[in-house]
């Protein structure tokens, strides 16, 4: 029997100083068949010249935006890439760890689920920033109420999908509103998600992150606008 594979989509913009390391840990991951996706949003900074010299060579895949679209325009066009059995998104920073991917994709290449979330919050203490943590447990628990999921972390970045369910929704947020989004979508096609605990390193605004106040308020909308 031919050995499955892990399509690995990493949305990536403005990311000069992990992007190295990041692709590096995602060789490194316990996945023997993987094919790594990297979707450059237009990046302003050092990021391409360090894609194109650096980590051209040890990926399958780089494909370049004209423009910023945001996380979920670039997830879109990795996804439409995708060719593995399983699809798994990465950022490209070092918040989440690829060690992990084995709980999270074994499910789905195993049959037993068609889309898992890694969780920050499930069964385990704190994780992150309070405001973030608080955030993020509103939206989960509104999200929740529209889904009829019971998900701790509806925004974790660890959400892996069988290729096929994936690449049949339609997807048009551009932006931190795909993870509402993908949640309503996926749930509106009677899927059930399966959640399994990760852990988190999370970062802070001036190291790079990028999601804000706004995105929880478009969240909201999202949450509102998908419901089942
Ligand atoms: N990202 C992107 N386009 C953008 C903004 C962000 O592709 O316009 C990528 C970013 O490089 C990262 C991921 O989306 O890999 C998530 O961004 P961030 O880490 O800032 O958000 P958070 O961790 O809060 O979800
Ligand atoms: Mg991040």
């Amino acid at each position: 029997m031919q050995e499955k594979v892990l399509s690995i989509v990493i949305p990536c913009y403005n990311e000069e100083n992990s992007i190295i390391s990041l692709v590096n840990k995602v060789l490194e991951s316990p996945i023997k068949n993987k094919e790594i996706i990297i979707v450059d949003d237009c990046s302003t900074d050092g990021t391409k010249k360090v894609l194109e010299k650096n980590v051209k060579p040890i990926v399958s895949k780089i494909i370049y935006h004209k423009k910023n679209g945001g996380k979920g325009a670039a997830l879109r066009t990795g996804f439409q890439a995708a060719t593995g059995d399983v699809v798994i998104i990465q950022d490209a920073d070092l918040e989440y760890d690829p060690m992990e991917y084995p709980k999270i994709v074994n499910p789905i290449f195993d049959g037993k689920a068609k889309v898992v979330y890694g969780s920050r919050f499930l069964n385990t203490k704190r994780k992150g920033y309070l405001a973030n943590r608080l955030a993020n447990m509103g939206l989960t628990s509104f999200s929740n109420m529209f889904t009829h999921q019971k998900l701790t972390d509806m925004e974790t970045c660890y959400k892996a999908f069988q290729k096929e369910v994936i690449q049949s929704v339609n997807l048009v947020e551009n932006r931190f509103g795909f993870e509402p989004e993908i949640t309503a979508k996926i749930s509106r096609k009677n899927i059930k998600i399966m959640e399994v605990p990760i852990s988190y390193h999370p970062r802070k605004n001036k190291e790079g992150k990028k999601i804000g106040f706004k995105d929880g308020l478009r969240a909201l909308y999202v949450i509102w606008r998908y419901r089942k």
